[in-house]
């Protein structure tokens, strides 16, 4: 069981392309890593430690204090911010389709 975590972990981290950083709307710096975003949890004299901006979410990162990547840690419990809308457009084309389609079976 540690093993296959292990294995998961390091294979999300060779996924990680880079790194980047938005103002989240309360002023807050998030980290963006893989369409995910991160919070700062807390600092420490070599290492900034960022957690899942979802609550409950057992992933984090630990950046140094220049917010270089160190290593990610654990898994995302939720799909990220793109597979999200991914997921509700697709949704929406197929109520389109699924409209379109009884519209076009209407008897005359
Ligand atoms: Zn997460």
């Amino acid at each position: 069981m540690a093993e296959a975590f292990v294995t998961l972990n390091s294979e999300i981290q060779a996924k990680f392309p880079s790194i980047s950083f938005i103002n989240s709307n309360k002023g807050k710096t998030l980290l963006v890593a893989d369409d995910y975003t991160f919070k700062l949890n807390k600092t420490t004299t070599r290492t900034k430690y960022w957690i899942s901006t979802v609550n409950g979410c057992a992933a984090k990162v630990h950046t140094d204090l220049n917010n270089g990547l160190m290593k990610t840690v654990g898994y995302h419990s939720h799909l990220r911010a793109k597979e999200k809308r991914e997921v509700r457009e697709a949704r929406e084309k197929m109520i389109y389709l699924k409209i379109h389609f009884l519209t076009l079976n209407i008897p005359a």
